[in-house]
């Protein structure tokens, strides 16, 4: 794991082209949404990152205004429809580090990254983890062998809240 990753800059018409020809071929890639210095981009702009695995080769949209809704039909694309959650989808309970991470999220003090086993800024390669940046903790990790499918719900809420 090198972070920040090396990213090519393209438009968001470039980067909703990539995430379609991905998803068209059926091939591996996810996406970050980053925010001001993230360490994922280490950028003081925020960003839509998208990992193309098969080609190892990471896109990023940079923009200085909110990008979350630009991020949610791309992550639609790649992720598949339920990797967003209804708002009224009822939730397992997350674990307690991600509940902690969550508080101090709406608190206002994060933000939060899902990292899969080939997401090359995980720092658990082969694993999950789920990492807050926190701006007073540093940060946060909470790793584990199987998909944590009710941290990532969690997370996947607050992420497109
Ligand atoms: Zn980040
Ligand atoms: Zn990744």
């Amino acid at each position: 794991m090198k972070r920040p990753l090396t990213i090519t800059e393209v438009s968001y018409e470039a980067l909703v082209a990539k995430a379609q020809s991905i998803a068209a071929a059926g091939a591996c890639g996810h996406l970050h949404t980053t925010p001001p210095g993230c360490l994922i981009t280490g950028s003081p702009r925020r960003a839509i990152v998208l990992e193309a695995t098969d080609e190892e080769a990471v896109f990023g949209f940079f923009d200085g205004q909110p990008i979350e809704a630009r991020a949610k039909p791309l992550a639609v694309l790649l992720h598949g429809a339920d990797s967003v959650p209804d708002d009224d989808e009822e939730l397992q309970p997350a674990c307690a580090a991600v509940s902690h991470m969550a508080e101090r999220m709406q608190a206002g003090k994060g933000h939060f990254h899902i990292l899969n086993p080939v997401c090359l800024a995980n720092p658990n390669p082969g694993r999950w983890t789920i990492l807050f940046e926190d701006a007073e903790l540093g940060a946060l990790e909470s790793v584990s062998d199987e998909r944590p499918l009710a941290d990532i719900r969690l997370v996947e809420r607050l992420i497109y809240a």
